[in-house]
């Protein structure tokens, strides 16, 4: 795909998210990132809470690619948004859903790729004071993971206490010391920061995620040659091996284009043609 070598795409991003994208985009389509300035991205939603985020994730990203557009002047525009909670499948495990966005206004493109990250320390916790949390703060990664601390339930004139980007254990203390004095129950409220810059497992996320998504813009369609051709779904319904009924595993992959209506379905990659019967609801019910 040479039709973007040389350009230049707009990154609105506070949180030094172009460490992790910069550096697919250039080797896989020649596109120099250039940061919007003066952009508080933190005004489309923030991670420690006191933005509330409207219209989801998806809708926070594209808000967030347009008004680095805006900023710039370019037509080329470049974001992305993370949103974490409990795994979709097991809900007692974390999971981050990471969405990323690429903009070209000139030939009308959207393209989107997706990723959930299975890996994540998304985790809070209450504590009087550091000693209850020993186990925890090395799980969560601290401190190169950093951690956002604030009254569990503030006293009045407290609702806006708040730290974060703590360096260290000692800082950690005096914060949770505070936090915890300015609560009416003693405690502090711990939550792992998952801005990009002061998150590594977010941060390596993103990097997967710039690659698939470069490598997406750099797959031309085709029927129309038209960037961003790619998966849009996979098909369930791999036949058992032993009824041959349709079972819940993937059996093909549908791909589509951004820019007209061409869709192919291919098998699936690995080449598996059967399911085990065990997938099976005739044969393992
Ligand atoms: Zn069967
Ligand atoms: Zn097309």
């Amino acid at each position: 795909m040479e039709c973007y070598l040389g350009s230049k795409v707009a990154l609105a991003t506070m949180h030094g998210k172009e460490r992790a994208i910069a550096r697919p985009f250039r080797s896989l389509l020649g596109l120099e990132l250039e940061l919007p300035r003066g952009l508080d991205t933190d005004q489309l939603g923030s991670f420690d809470g006191l933005v509330p985020r409207a219209g989801g994730a998806e809708q926070a990203c594209l808000r967030k690619a347009r008004l680095g557009i805006e900023n710039l002047g370019l037509p080329l525009g470049l974001a992305s948004e993370g949103s974490f909670g409990p795994h979709p499948e097991m809900p007692f495990l974390a999971a981050g859903l990471e969405v990323m966005v690429f903009l070209d206004q000139e030939r009308g493109l959207e393209i989107w790729e997706r990723l959930i990250a299975r890996r994540t320390n998304f985790n809070h916790r209450c504590a009087a004071e550091p000693a209850e949390l020993e186990g925890w703060l090395t799980q969560v990664g601290f401190p190169t993971h950093g951690l956002i601390v604030r009254p569990e339930h503030p006293c009045n004139g407290a609702e806006t206490l708040l730290f974060k980007d703590l360096p260290d254990h000692p800082q950690l203390a005096g914060a949770i010391d505070a936090a915890a004095t300015a609560s009416s129950n003693g405690r502090a409220l711990l939550e792992t920061d998952m801005r990009a810059h002061r998150n590594p497992t977010r941060m390596a996320c993103l990097r997967t995620l710039a690659t698939r998504l470069a490598k997406r813009i750099s797959t031309a369609c085709p029927a129309c040659a038209a960037p961003g051709w790619g998966r849009l779904e996979v098909v369930p319904g791999l036949p058992c091996s032993c009824c041959g009924m349709p079972t819940p595993l993937t059996h093909r992959e549908r791909f589509g284009c951004v820019s007209c209506s061409h869709t192919e379905e291919h098998p699936r990659p690995d080449g598996l043609a059967e399911a085990d019967p065990q997938h099976c609801p005739l044969c393992n019910p």
